[in-house]
């Protein structure tokens, strides 16, 4: 077995070692330093400098404006970034852009994605709940619909990130009267909004993640706000039972970029789409790569 990056990746690495080396400023150290970990102003200059130099999303389709590479290439940027100990907006470059450019609107991809790969937006995953964490479909934070706009009530633990970014990628319930792993949905919130109060949560070791609570949150049913799920699960579901290998690929690879936020990744899609075609037997099924790379990032 040969343990080395192929030639190309490993001209990747260097040069990007040598870009780190040439952008990493004093004042940058200094933040990171302090505050232990991202979210300041130094961190989103970073962020963006790293988008509009082309190093954001480079897994990602060239369609959506993505580097298309492979995932050697994405392990040779994670690794040359925690070296130096930079942080990556993790949640919004492998879940939220990923999922979006599957099952977002047009709307939503013209409006998130080209943002998301310049560095310019963050945002937060809010799934977890006080007494819904690994069982995400007990969630019980509700959008309730009201003209076109949705009434969003609730709270949600470990929000990490939130109060340093512009949205949270939220699981509310919108169906009440559905099975509990059904009628979900997931709305981006500004975090902005009215009505929305971030409460710090500090962890073990230093850092920061947050509680957040939701009082008559108010967003467009609609348009770039709202993305449901619950209706999109169906569109997912025909990519997963598609007999074309290549659909199929689609779908692990959109798990495979959720991978540093899994668990969560995970919640949200066994609640969308759970049962014994679940993508969790996807995963399985395939040729048992996905299944042991999954496992082994817990
Ligand atoms: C530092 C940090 C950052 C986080 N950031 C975010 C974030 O940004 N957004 C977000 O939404 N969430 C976030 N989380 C929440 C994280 O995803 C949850 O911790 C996770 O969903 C588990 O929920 P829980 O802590 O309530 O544990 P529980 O669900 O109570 O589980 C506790 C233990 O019981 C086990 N367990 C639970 N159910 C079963 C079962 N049926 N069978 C066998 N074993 C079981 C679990 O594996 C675990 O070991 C964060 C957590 C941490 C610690």
């Amino acid at each position: 077995m040969d343990f080395q990056y192929p030639a190309d990746v490993q001209e990747f690495r260097e040069e990007f070692r040598r870009y780190l080396d040439s952008i990493a400023t004093s004042e940058l150290m200094d933040e990171l330093r302090v505050g232990g970990q991202w979210g300041g102003e130094h961190t989103k200059r970073l962020w963006q400098k790293l988008g509009n130099d082309g190093y954001f999303g480079l897994g990602w389709p060239v369609e959506y404006g993505g580097g298309g590479r492979s995932l050697l290439y994405l392990h040779a940027f994670n690794y040359e970034m925690a070296y130096r100990r930079f942080p990556v907006p993790v949640v919004t470059l492998n879940t939220v852009g990923p999922t979006l450019t599957h099952i977002g609107s047009e709307e939503q991809k013209k409006e998130y994605l080209p943002k998301i790969l310049k560095g310019e937006i963050e945002f937060a995953i809010g799934y977890t709940e006080p007494e819904a964490g690994t069982d995400l479909a007990s969630l019980q934070a509700s959008a309730v619909r009201d003209g076109d706009e949705y009434v969003i009530n609730g709270q949600k633990v470990f929000t990490s990130g939130a109060h340093h970014a512009d949205y949270v990628w939220m699981a509310v319930r919108t169906d009440p009267d559905a099975p509990k792993h059904k009628g979900i949905s997931i709305l981006i919130v500004p975090l902005d909004s009215e009505g929305i109060e971030i409460a710090p949560l500090n962890i073990m070791g230093g850092s920061r993640s947050n509680i957040t609570y939701y009082s008559d949150v108010r967003v467009p049913v609609s348009g770039e706000h709202g993305l449901a799920l619950h209706h999109d699960a169906a569109r997912l579901r025909a990519d997963r039972d598609q007999p074309d290998r290549a659909a199929r690929a689609r779908v692990r690879l959109a798990l495979r970029q959720g991978a540093r936020r899994h668990t969560e990744y995970q919640g949200e899609l066994d609640t969308r789409d759970a049962g014994p075609h679940g993508l969790r037997a996807e995963r399985a099924e395939g040729n048992g790569h996905e299944g042991r790379e999954h496992g082994g990032e817990r």
